[in-house]
């Protein structure tokens, strides 16, 4: 996952990106409400609101405005916000310093996760001969439906949700397992075994080595 931290306070961001890059991400880091405007290609934003520039709420209004990424607002005191208005603004949630890393990390993938289920409510996703409903829990290949087990499918319908993006293991894991993952793991390479026999191509998922997974028509 692809985040930008908008966050003027060095003191702040410096930790927050070494952090959080150790956990797997990749971080874009500004430091004014311009420059997060101007950024592209990140898929989670985590924004400080009170930036040198801008009011931090027209910036969260703005990116919003822009892109549906999920946004994580970051604010100095909890009597700052509005949490209505910012839900109005479009975040998706807030931290209030000082936050533990934990409680960020742990709030980026849940909100991600919402992210990811609102995104595939709406339609199934279709990849090639593959389509993945995850409203009906069905997989169809060609016109054959594939016979998955529960974790078999949960992991085909995420990498589907972002089909051709590198997945990495952890969010794999977290979201697929519902776990925090901090070594190494038999279990994802098992399931993703299986998976590539019963799509009757391994090409279907391709590993990137030392990172995760990605989901790619092999025709
Ligand atoms: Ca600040």
């Amino acid at each position: 996952m692809r985040l930008l931290l908008a966050e003027d306070d060095d003191s702040i961001a410096e930790p927050l990106v070494e952090g959080l890059r150790r956990d797997g991400f990749a971080i874009e880091r500004v430091a004014t409400g311009s420059a997060a405007l101007d950024a592209r290609g990140y898929d989670f934003a985590l924004l400080d609101l009170g930036l040198p520039d801008m009011d931090g709420a027209e910036v969260c209004r703005k990116l919003r405005e822009d892109s549906d990424v999920p946004i994580i607002v970051i604010t100095a005191r909890s009597d700052e916000i509005d949490r209505v208005l910012l839900l109005e603004l479009g975040a998706d949630d807030y931290v209030v310093k000082p936050f533990g890393f934990r409680e960020l990390t742990a709030r980026i993938r849940a909100v991600s996760r919402r992210a990811v289920t609102r995104t595939n409510d709406a339609s199934p996703a279709r990849i090639g001969a593959l389509e993945v409903d995850r409203r009906t829990r069905r997989a169809v290949l060609g016109d054959e439906e594939l016979q998955l087990t529960p974790k078999e499918f949960d992991l085909l319908a995420l990498l589907a949700s972002d089909a051709g993006a590198v997945l990495d293991r952890p969010r794999i894991m977290d979201e697929v397992w519902d776990q925090h993952w901090y070594g190494p793991t038999k279990t994802l390479d098992v399931h993703v075994a299986s998976l590539r026999k019963k799509l009757g191509d391994p090409a279907w998922i391709e590993t990137v080595r030392g990172v995760g997974f990605r989901l790619v028509d092999p025709s």
